[in-house]
């Protein structure tokens, strides 16, 4: 049975107070990274420990750490991405309601290592509990000496505040995030520039999902070869699943990457109630491609989802049993998609609403002849065309599955039903 090492404190009680967090070796790592290491060693230990971002797109976090220009001359800062908002994800929400001070210790340990004196939480406005949970956290660490000037007397002083957004889906991409962060309606940038490059009012940002940080404290205090021991050769690290749909025991499950779907949907959550089969599983949020049972086994890391045509994600896990609908998952998918198109390019946000349109058209029983092939024409027309990648997000999931369940299209076309009611 693994360990957990991100949820270890998350079921005592007051497991958000500091007095819990610091009696369970709390800020012990920021102690050791501000004492014993200079920025550039932290830099290096992120890179050995080949922690990859939880936020979805699992690019290396210490390369992320190095594209930040050195010296004080010119500010610089650090956001924590707080804006989970994609169907099936809600393992930050976990972290930051039940342990908020671990990110906030991983946050004061990246802003030293990048030179950032000021750190932002974009937090989604829906998130009431957890923005009053960021709000208390924070409070506490600047009266223990842990934010503020002069931390633990390094020299090192760091400042964080809140930013509540307003529940757009897409500003948890990096730089719409940023965009919202300066007073503007949250659009991505074109990138590059990147945020490293510039990123808040022009300057280096860093900009972290909240797992990723929360997993910062484990590194300095066990070491980088440590951390890589856990989980594949590629793919380090514990990484917490949340698994939902058709299964017995829905929740997060905190375990090493390169675990079974198989072990996690079976073991962990219990399997399918009612002794039904899998029809397929969305195994990382839902802009990710269906995998089906045939791969059920597959290891949950980012090289062997890939492998199968699929992505780890956030590392979300919809189970979807023999009984659904998959015409019904599509258009489900895309009316969120649709939903939360910013607009700002014409193929995401007219092919977006094309694709609702058609599916919602056919799950009526409304469906004509040749909607599959319109279907997959508007995908074409939309993968690799779109400005930032919310497109490719909404494409992924609808092609695979009118590639896997073509049968169901075409059968609620000519039908005007499910194949479930068949
Ligand atoms: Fe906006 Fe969609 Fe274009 Fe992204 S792909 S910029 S969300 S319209």
């Amino acid at each position: 049975m693994f360990e957990p090492i991100l949820l270890k404190r998350a079921a005592l009680p007051q497991s958000q107070s500091i007095e819990v967090y610091m009696a369970n070796g709390g800020y012990q790592a920021l102690e050791k990274a501000l004492r014993e290491y200079t920025p550039d060693e932290l830099i290096e230990m992120m890179k050995k420990s080949k922690l990859r971002g939880r936020g979805g797109a699992g690019f290396p976090a210490g390369l992320k750490w190095s594209f930040m220009p050195k010296g004080d001359d010119i500010p610089k800062f650090l956001c924590v991405n707080t804006d989970e908002g994609e169907p099936g994800t809600f393992k930050d929400r976990e972290l930051i309601e039940k342990d908020p001070h671990q990110v906030i210790e991983g946050t004061i340990i990246a802003a030293y290592a990048v030179g950032a004196h000021r750190a932002f939480v974009y937090i989604r406005g829906e998130f009431f509990q957890g923005f009053k949970s960021w709000i208390k956290a924070i409070a506490e660490a600047y009266e223990k000496g842990f934010l503020g000037k002069n931390i633990l007397g390094s020299g090192f002083s760091l400042d964080i505040s809140v930013h509540r957004g307003a529940g757009a889906y897409i500003c948890g991409e990096e730089t719409a995030l940023i965009e919202s962060l300066e007073g503007h309606r949250g659009e991505p940038r074109l990138k590059p520039p990147y945020p490293a490059q510039k990123g808040y009012l022009g300057y280096p940002t860093l900009v972290h999902n909240v797992e990723t940080l929360a997993n910062v404290p484990h590194i300095v205090l066990n070491g980088a070869e440590w951390f890589a021991s856990i989980g594949t050769e590629q793919s380090t690290g514990p990484k917490i699943f949340c698994v939902s749909g058709h299964v017995f025991r829905r929740g997060v499950y905190e375990l090493p990457l390169g675990t079974p779907l198989s072990e996690i949907i079976y073991e962990y959550a219990g399997g399918v109630p009612g002794g039904k089969k899998i029809k397929a599983v969305i195994p990382g949020g839902a802009s990710t491609p269906l995998v089906t049972p045939e791969n059920i086994d597959v290891t949950m890391d980012f090289e062997s989802l890939a492998a199968i045509g699929s992505a780890l994600g956030t590392g979300a896990i919809i189970v979807l049993d023999e009984d659904t609908c998959m015409v019904d998952v599509a258009r489900r998918t895309a009316r969120f998609f649709a939903h939360e198109s910013c607009g700002k390019c014409t193929p995401c946000r007219v092919g977006s609403g094309r694709i609702l349109a058609i599916l919602e058209r056919i799950e009526a029983g409304n469906g004509q002849p040749g909607d599959v092939e319109r279907l997959r024409s508007l995908c074409d027309g939309i993968a690799g065309h779109t400005f930032c990648p919310l497109g490719d997000a909404l494409v992924a999931p609808i092609r695979s599955s009118l590639n896997l369940f073509a049968d169901e299209y075409e059968y609620h076309i000519k039908h005007g039903r499910c194949i479930r009611a068949a």
